[in-house]
């Protein structure tokens, strides 16, 4: 079974995004649970906690379908320790953040060299923040998204993926978050058959069906190979409906989050009943 949804809005509360899945007819979403453009939030009120959980539970939603982005200023792979130390920091705060709420899970993109250190280096500090963080924390796990690769992003290649997860004591805390957007201008091209067998075969062989916690499906305004990451909305891109029919047909999706990132989302739940409309069986 898939269960599709969308990175609805928090606005006025993380109590808020339930309610705002429901209504586009969503299995699953995805949240931010601090304002992704700033470091520091204030702590959740009971209120946020007590209000998400039980919008939650009144609306239908397993936690397992929930699967929150961190903000887009931590970079566990910051070349300056300061800045490391920051993104640490703030890394570990959405975290507890998702303790409190009760959510398995935490998607982040894995980081930037910055052009100031290897990528072999920013991957060993990426690894090293997630082991601190899973130190400090229980019951969440850590989501690496792949990238699209643009500017000095890691998580472009399978093998970042798998070479962090390597690097990773507790591999019953870590999984990946494939995005569609960014594989494709990563340059795996999903949009023929064959490049779609030959991506997941591939995805088998050096990550692991196994560490797939979730997918985010976004067509692309850029082409393949691109990394470049601008998301279209579905059917509208360069990537076009026939990848996410085979999706919705691949069992290998089955059970996780499936989560929606197009950037038009008056859309969305057309998206959603287009979705489950591909599925043949
Ligand atoms: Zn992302
Ligand atoms: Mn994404
Ligand atoms: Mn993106």
């Amino acid at each position: 079974m898939k269960f599709i949804g969308a990175h609805v809005s928090a606005s006025g509360g993380v109590e808020n995004a339930p309610i705002n899945a429901s209504k586009i007819g969503a299995k699953a979403f995805a949240l931010f649970t601090k304002n992704q453009k700033q470091w520091f939030a204030k702590p959740l009120s009971t209120e946020n906690i007590d209000g998400f959980k039980s919008n939650c539970e009144k609306l239908g939603y397993d936690p397992k379908y929930i699967l929150p982005h961190d903000s887009y200023l931590i970079n566990l792979g910051n070349p300056v320790p300061e800045n490391l130390a920051k993104s640490r920091n703030a890394f570990l705060d959405e975290m507890q953040r998702c303790e409190q709420l009760g959510i398995k899970l935490l998607n982040f993109h894995p980081g930037a060299h910055l052009k100031q250190i290897s990528e072999e280096e920013c991957i060993e500090r990426i690894a090293e923040s997630i082991n601190i963080t899973l130190d400090k924390t229980k019951g969440v796990t850590a989501v690496i998204e792949n990238t699209a690769g643009q500017g000095s992003a890691i998580g472009y290649k399978f093998e970042h993926l798998a070479a962090i997860i390597e690097m990773v004591e507790d591999k019953s805390r870590v999984g990946v978050c494939l995005d569609t957007c960014h594989t494709f201008t990563a340059g795996y091209d999903i949009k023929s058959e064959e490049g779609y067998k030959n991506t997941f075969e591939e995805f088998e062989n050096i990550v692991g069906f196994q560490y797939l916690k979730g997918l985010h499906l976004n067509d692309s305004k850029k082409e393949l190979a691109s990394r470049v990451d601008r998301h279209d909305n579905i059917g509208l891109g360069l990537l076009g409906v026939e990848v996410f029919r085979r999706i919705m047909n691949d069992p290998r999706f089955d059970d996780m989050p499936i989560i929606l990132e197009t950037p038009n989302s008056d859309l969305w739940e057309e998206e959603i009943v287009m979705l489950y409309g591909f599925k043949s069986d």
